[in-house]
C-alpha cells in the first residue's frame, strides 16, 4: 500500500510469452476439456476491462489454462486471485506466474462445477445483498462444455444467495459460445429469446460486452465467442423460489412456436389440466395465445405467482412432472399389452 493510502499499481515482470509457456510445458489443447486458448494479451486485457475496476479486488478465475487472462487480471491490480483449473498440466506454468506475483495468486487444482467458492474467500469481504456489490469478481474464458451448466448452477446460487453469492452481489464476466451469449441477453420477442434469457434476466442485469471471432483462439473453435457481464439485481424480478420459476419457464418454452398455454398447461395433471391452466392464465392476466418468446418478465412474474398460489392450495401440484406421468402411462400400457389374453368364457 502506498503512503498516500492508494493501492500501488502492480505490473508483472517480463515473463515468457503465453505461446512460449505452451511450448515449454507441451500444453497441447484437449477437446474433452474444451481448451481454446487466448494468446493475445491485448484481447485478454479487453475482457478484464469489462469487469470494471479490479484495483485491490478479490477475483476467482475459472480455467486459467496457460494463464493469458490470469496475467491481465494481475496487471489490472487484483490483490487476491484464486484460479480453479481442472487440468494438472497447467499447474507448473501457473506456479511460475505465482512466483512473479508474490502473495497474489492462489492455485486450486479442481473442478469449478464442484468447487466450494463460499470457502474460497474471507467472509470479511461480504456486503449486504441490498448494498453495492462486494469487491469480488468471477472472470473466465469458460470451457464450452461447462458454460451452460455452470451459469445455471450460479443463477440458482444467486437466487439462494449461496456459493459465490454468499458474499453479496458478486459480479461475473464470462465468455460463452456466441449463440449462448445471444440467448442470455435476448429481449422479449427476439428470435433468441429462450429459457436461459428469462432465468438470467429475472436475477441479473445481463450485458453483452463484445464478440471475439473464433480465429482469435488457439486452436480455433467452430464458433465465435461472446463476452457477457452479469450484475445480480438487489431485487430479483420474480420473488418465487428458483426451482418453481425454473419449472414455469421450462414448461412455457416447451413448444417455442406454439401458443404459450400449450406448454404451460403441462404444469398440471391431465385430469385437471384445462381448468387449472385456465385459472393460472386468468389469475396472471396473460393472453394464452402469446408465443413463449413474446412473454415479458412481468408475464413470467405473474405466472410464477399464480402457479405458486395454486400449489399452495394443492401441495401435490409442485411435485407433478408431465414427463413422469407420460412415463408411467407408457409402462402401464406396455404391461397391459404383455398380459396374457383373457381365457374364453
Ligand atoms: N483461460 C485460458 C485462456 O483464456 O487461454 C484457457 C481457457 S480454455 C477455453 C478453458 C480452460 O478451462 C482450460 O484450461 C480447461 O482445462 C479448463 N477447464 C475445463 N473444464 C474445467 C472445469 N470443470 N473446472 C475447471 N477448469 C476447467
Amino acid at each position: 500500500m502506498a503512503a498516500s493510502g492508494k493501492i500501488a499499481s502492480f505490473r508483472l515482470p517480463p515473463l515468457p510469452t503465453i505461446g512460449e509457456v505452451i511450448k515449454l510445458y507441451k500444453l497441447r489443447a484437449t477437446k474433452q476439456l474444451s481448451q481454446n486458448f487466448l494468446l493475445d494479451l491485448r484481447l485478454t486485457d479487453k475482457i478484464v476491462r469489462q469487469a470494471g475496476n479490479l484495483k485491490g479486488a478479490h477475483v476467482c478465475e475459472v480455467g486459467p489454462g496457460p494463464g493469458g487472462l490470469t496475467r491481465s487480471i494481475l496487471n489490472a491490480g487484483a490483490a487476491d486471485l484464486l484460479v480453479v483449473e481442472k487440468d494438472t498440466r497447467f499447474i507448473p506454468g501457473l506456479q511460475l506466474l505465482s512466483e512473479a506475483a508474490p502473495g497474489k495468486l492462489r492455485i486450486v487444482h479442481g473442478d469449478i462445477l464442484t468447487y466450494r467458492m463460499d470457502r474460497g474467500f474471507p467472509s470479511v469481504i461480504s456486503k449486504p445483498w441490498e448494498e453495492d456489490p462486494p469487491n469480488l469478481h468471477i472472470i473466465g474464458n469458460l470451457p464450452f462444455n461447462v458454460s451452460t451448466p455452470l451459469i445455471i448452477k450460479w443463477l440458482e446460487h444467486m437466487a439462494n444467495r449461496t456459493g459465490p453469492f454468499a458474499f453479496g452481489r458478486t459480479r461475473l464476466t464470462l465468455t460463452f459460445q456466441k449463440e449462448v451469449a445471444e440467448r442470455l441477453t435476448a429481449s422479449t420477442a427476439s428470435r433468441q429469446r429462450s429459457r436461459l434469457s428469462v432465468m438470467a434476466q429475472y436475477l441479473c442485469t445481463v450485458h453483452s460486452c463484445f464478440t471475439i471471432p473464433g480465429r482469435a483462439f488457439v486452436p480455433k473453435p467452430a464458433v465465435d465467442v461472446g463476452v457477457v457481464h452479469f450484475t445480480p439485481l438487489a431485487q430479483p424480478q420474480i420473488q418465487q423460489p428458483f426451482k418453481l420459476v425454473e419449472k414455469v419457464v421450462r414448461n412455457a418454452f416447451q413448444f417455442r412456436r406454439k401458443y404459450c398455454y400449450r406448454g404451460l398447461e403441462l404444469l398440471f395433471p391431465e385430469a385437471s389440466r384445462p381448468e387449472l391452466a385456465e385459472a393460472m392464465l386468468r389469475q396472471a392476466d396473460v393472453d394464452p395465445t402469446l408465443r413463449p418468446t413474446e412473454l415479458t418478465l412481468g408475464h413470467f412474474r405473474a405466472l410464477a405467482d399464480a402457479y405458486a398460489g395454486l400449489c399452495s392450495l394443492d401441495p401435490g401440484l409442485a411435485a407433478y412432472e408431465f414427463r413422469e406421468e407420460l412415463r408411467l402411462k407408457r409402462i402401464i400400457r406396455k404391461k397391459g399389452s404383455a398380459a396374457p389374453p383373457c381365457p374364453p368364457t
